[in-house]
């Protein structure tokens, strides 16, 4: 069987044991989002999960290596990196059992200078989505007040992730301090809310902001990217009105409704013109 050119081995293996999804149905549904993706992911330096066998045993990979004559392979430094720059590539990721799409902040060739901004918002174990939404909200108030233009999606697993778009002006460095200081600002501002602190024992009760996503070959899942876990969720981009709608792991391959196809909530994130001063 060939989907978009591309011969799919096994279409009937299943990826997903507990909900009996089959590579075919992940193939076709990436066939399906695939124009979407690629607005977003086309030119990203990527990272996939991979899974051979199912979710159970994916792997990250962040380096090319079989595959290299099927996707776009570029060096930095002494490593070599992939993004995928059209259909064909895209499904072939998933011929290879990719699973989950992370894709860098930047584009290549100009990796080193990044277009994307990225807060990943993880609720302690205690935290309510009531509390997890009002945390988002929170977040997007502060970039509103700085004027800058911030779209929502679902992580497809435990929390939210605020993504802000900017042309392209600076290097990592600043992009990164930038974005600790607007979680710090949060920190300060409701210090038993929030934390920008990595170690998972000091988020009991609290929403960890980070922003550390937005590091130099840092990465992030990409917008409509399935997730190797039960059910096949998927990373969908909301509107702010939709927050309170959906839960972060609400949506997978089974329910998507047609209307997230038409990606609304973020046709201005392609237009953007912000830029960090
Ligand atoms: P959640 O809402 O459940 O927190 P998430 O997408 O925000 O979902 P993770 O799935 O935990 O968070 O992934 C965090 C980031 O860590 C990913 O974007 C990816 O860059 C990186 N990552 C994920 N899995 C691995 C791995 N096995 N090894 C190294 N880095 C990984
Ligand atoms: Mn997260």
């Amino acid at each position: 069987m060939k989907v978009a050119g591309i011969e799919i081995t096994s279409p009937e293996k299943v990826l997903y044991p507990e909900s009996g999804i089959s590579k075919i149905e992940v193939v076709k549904y990436y066939e399906k989002v695939a124009d979407l993706m690629l607005r977003f992911i086309k030119k990203r330096p990527l990272a996939v999960i991979r899974c051979h066998e199912n979710i159970e045993n994916g792997f990250f990979k962040k380096h090319p290596t079989t595959e290299k004559s099927s996707v776009s392979v570029f060096l930095d430094g002494d490593e070599e990196y992939f993004y995928v720059k059209n259909k064909k590539e895209l499904i072939f990721q998933a011929q290879m059992g990719t699973i989950e799409f992370h894709s860098w902040g930047s584009t290549y060739p100009k990796i080193d200078t990044p277009n994307m901004m990225v807060f990943d918002l993880d609720p302690g174990e205690d935290i309510s989505l009531e509390r997890l939404r009002e945390g988002v909200q929170d977040l997007k108030n502060i970039l509103t007040d700085l004027r800058l233009q911030s779209f929502l999606k679902t992580s497809g697993g435990k929390g939210y992730h605020v993504v802000v778009p900017f042309k392209k002006s600076r290097d990592w460095e600043s992009f990164e301090d930038f974005s600790k200081k607007i979680a710090q600002l949060l920190e300060t501002q409701f210090p038993k809310k929030y934390t920008t602190n990595i170690r998972k024992n000091q988020r009991h009760g609290k929403i960890f902001i980070d922003y550390l996503r937005n590091t130099r070959g840092a990465t992030c899942v990409a917008p409509f990217s399935l997730r190797a876990r039960s059910n096949a969720p998927i990373s969908v981009p909301l509107s702010w009105r939709d927050l309170k709608s959906y839960a972060p792991a609400d949506i997978n391959i089974k329910n998507i409704s047609d209307k997230f196809f038409k990606n609304e909530p973020w046709e201005e994130f392609y237009f953007s013109t912000q830029v960090l001063k």
